[in-house]
């Protein structure tokens, strides 16, 4: 390809990852980030696990050096928003009055949390966690310890909050919808494993219950209102769920359902245009359907898939989702397809009241997800045997006896 022009909006894990992707295909044309935020590319996780307890420093969050951009020639505009697209001029206009050319744009524009509008919502004390920013308010909120913490919402998110909001000597109580925590992700069963493991480090529960109203004196929250009770707060942290990105393109007319709509090149509906990482609701040929994964693997590999596409190559986002998270002592990577593993059986190996095992969601005799708590170093085995779609029986599956890498 000769020498054009690639912009890429969005300053995010999937951006930092296309950008590099490109220079590694050996790209040597114009490479532009426009990013909103005014850090250079970092990794969320840290946000709700160590950077938040304190026990990782800022430097470690970052995607690349900050003079990584300038050695690889990728020109990085920060604190700067993509307010329009014109995908007939192949133009992007930012915030600074300017406008951008491309040949290709990669979309990589993310998510943002979820909003509550109850009464109350906008109350001081009310935060919600998605930046650094974020995390640094909420971590010098917490680092006093002796609050009354209560986060709404029972995913992801609210959990690894919980965690580091004990972890600080905060007394904590967890709000959500669902019957058990991440009973979305994971269904109840294991979904009570998680609350184990919360309560025994004095976490408490309030589930189901739905959010009725904030209570607040003087502009501060000073509790919430469910349908049976009032839980008094001094903090709230809200966790219900990520809103993709997708007004620029929406707005620019190209096809837009739970997110941007790509093909399995992570190609949208206008020519040139591509997207990744949160914001792509992106079509598998493995589940034969679109999925939008909300991960930090998910942004890495589109990222790559993205770039590679953009170059013209035939490149295919077919990576099984990939999940991981850390809460207190237990450690988890889980692999799979959600909309398979869905009304899946689930088969485990190893000890679950020990928090130490393997989960295999199987569906007509085949492994469609698989989760290692606390077991490592197995993860890349059970992603290849859900790639191999070969039938297993549930014994050996549960059997420790028996490597995964031999099933
Ligand atoms: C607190 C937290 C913890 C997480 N923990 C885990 C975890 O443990 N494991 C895991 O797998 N995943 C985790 N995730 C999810 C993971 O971080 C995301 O999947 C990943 O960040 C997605 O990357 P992205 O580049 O697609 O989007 P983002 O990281 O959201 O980046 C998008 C960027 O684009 C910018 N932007 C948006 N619109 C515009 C515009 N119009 N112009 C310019 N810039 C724009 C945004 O400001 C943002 O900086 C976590 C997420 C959060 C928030």
């Amino acid at each position: 390809m000769t020498a054009s022009e690639f912009l890429i909006v969005g300053g995010g894990l999937a951006a930092a990852t296309a950008a590099e992707t490109l220079r590694e295909q050996g790209y040597d044309g114009a490479v532009r980030i426009v990013a909103a935020e005014a850090d250079r590319p970092y990794i969320r996780p840290p946000l709700s696990k160590e950077y938040l307890n304190g026990s990782a420093e800022r430097d470690s969050i970052f995607v690349h050096p900050a003079d990584w951009y300038a050695e690889h020639d990728v020109e990085l505009t920060i604190s700067t928003t993509a307010t329009a697209l014109d995908t007939g001029a192949q133009t992007v206009t930012l915030s600074d009055g300017t406008a951008a050319h491309y040949d290709r744009l990669l979309l990589a524009t993310g998510a943002s949390p979820r909003r509550i509008a109850v009464d109350g919502h906008d109350a001081a004390g009310i935060l919600y966690l998605r930046s650094v920013g974020d995390s640094e308010t909420l971590r010098s909120a917490l680092a006093e310890g002796g609050k009354r913490v209560v986060i709404v919402g029972s995913g992801w998110i609210g959990l690894e909050v919980a965690a580091a909001a004990c972890g600080y000597g905060n007394d904590v109580t967890v709000i959500g919808r669902e019957d058990e925590p991440l009973s979305a992700a994971l269904g109840d069963e294991l979904g009570r494993v998680f609350r184990r493991l919360h309560e025994s480090n004095g976490v408490r529960f309030l589930l189901p219950a739905a959010i009725r109203s904030f209570t607040t004196s003087d502009g501060a929250v000073t509790g919430v209102v469910t349908e049976s009770q009032t839980v008094p707060a001094d903090l709230v942290i809200v966790g219900i769920g990520a809103v993709p990105a997708t007004e620029l393109a929406d707005a620019a007319g190209i096809a837009v359902r739970n997110g941007v709509l790509t093909d399995e090149h992570l190609r949208t509906d206008a020519s040139g245009v591509f997207a990744a990482g949160d914001v792509a609701n992106a079509f598998h040929p493995v589940v034969q359907q679109r999925m939008r994964n909300e991960h930090w693997a998910n942004a890495i590999n589109g990222g790559k898939v993205a770039a590679r596409a953009m170059l013209g190559q035939d490149a295919v986002f077919d990576d099984i989702p990939y999940f991981y998270t850390d809460q207190f002592d237990l450690g988890m990577e889980w692999a799979g397809y959600p909309p398979l593993a869905k009304d899946a059986d689930v088969v485990y190996r190893g000890d679950v009241d020990a928090r130490e095992f393997v989960a295999f969601w199987v569906a007509a005799g085949r492994v469609v997800a698989g989760m290692n708590v606390n077991v490592w170093d197995v993860n890349d085995d059970i992603q290849a045997l859900i790639r191999s779609g070969k039938r297993v029986e549930a014994n050996r599956l549960a059997d420790p006896g028996i490597p995964i890498a031999d099933l």
